[in-house]
């Protein structure tokens, strides 16, 4: 099976200064060292605090998320070690893709780890890498210095070949072209997909009083999405995921079938009857002035 991989990219610094990579020719494996943080936690660490180390991506439970694009350095591995340089020809920040394993607190292991896997398959398909020899661990570059990945895995019973072998299970099996690339929206991003979901938001019938379709994910769009999530029995979290826009375009369609829903059918049958109302779009959203016109045929009706 596929997993969508979510292209969240970090703004500029020294986390993320945009030189080219080259290759990639090889995938380095690590573990982020701090149980519990998640994929999108490290992306905000990342982003706001521009550590001069980074990776390309992590990887929880929920979500693979590029954080750097595969086509730029990251700093994941001291340029000091030579082990990179003797197996590979290169250094590791300069010619290697960068994957953290996020683990432990809530993160289930098991989901967590079945993304890694897949995604270390996708880019070995991908870049044409052979999973034993272009695949290598932290620790096994920086022994000296570093335990990761095997910390993580490790403590999931998981020993570094077995985490090889899985991948190369992956690889032999179907479906690893089958990702999709979703985007995620989130507070401070802005622009015209941000600009759309509010409007798509508003079509749901959320509510956006104070700045309405601004194209400014902010704390009003944040507790839209929040109120959407839940009414519609979606994980609560504010961020405008694969599984939240799928829902909010479900939702819309279903609201512009020519239907009226079940529990106003009697009153809409009988608003028609009256006059009051042409019989159109029984799930549109009715303006003020189409609401005094109403009003006043029931007023005269009434007189
Ligand atoms: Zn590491």
């Amino acid at each position: 099976m596929g997993y969508a991989i979510t292209k969240k990219y970090i703004r500029h610094g020294n986390a993320r200064p945009g030189h080219k990579l080259t290759g990639p020719i090889f995938g380095v494996a690590h573990d982020t060292g701090n149980p519990g943080s998640t994929a999108h936690g490290n992306r905000n660490y990342f982003n706001s605090q521009q550590p001069s180390a980074s990776a390309h991506t992590f990887i929880d439970d929920k979500y693979i998320l590029e954080i750097i694009p595969l086509d730029e350095k990251a700093y994941h591995v001291i340029y000091n070690v030579t082990t990179d340089n003797r197996r590979y020809g290169d250094d590791a920040n300069d010619a290697a893709i960068g994957v953290e394993l996020c683990y432990g607190g809530n993160i289930n292991f098991d989901e967590a780890y079945a993304r890694y896997v897949w995604y270390f398959a996708y880019l070995c398909d991908r870049y044409g890498w052979d999973p034993d020899e272009d695949i290598t661990g932290h620790s096994k570059l920086d022994p000296e210095r570093k335990t990761d990945p095997e910390n993580a895995l490790n403590q999931n019973g998981v020993s570094f070949q077995q985490f090889i072998n899985d991948v190369k299970r992956e690889l032999d099996g179907e479906g690893i072209a089958s990702s999709t690339d979703d985007e995620l929206l989130q507070k401070g991003d802005n622009g015209s997909k941000v600009e759309q979901l509010q409007e798509d938001l508003m079509a749901a019938g959320e509510e956006l009083p104070r700045f309405g379709a601004d194209g400014d994910y902010g704390s009003e769009t944040v507790e839209a999405v929040k109120a959407f999530q839940a009414r519609h029995n979606l994980t609560v979290d504010g961020i405008a995921g694969p599984n939240t826009m799928k829902k909010l375009k479900e939702v819309i369609k279903d609201m512009t079938q020519q239907k009226p829903n079940e529990s106003h059918k009697e009153a809409w049958e009988w608003a028609q009857e009256k006059g009051l109302l042409n019989g159109k779009d029984p799930r549109k959203p009715i303006t003020r002035e189409q609401m005094s016109t109403v009003m006043m045929r029931l007023y005269k009706k009434l007189k």
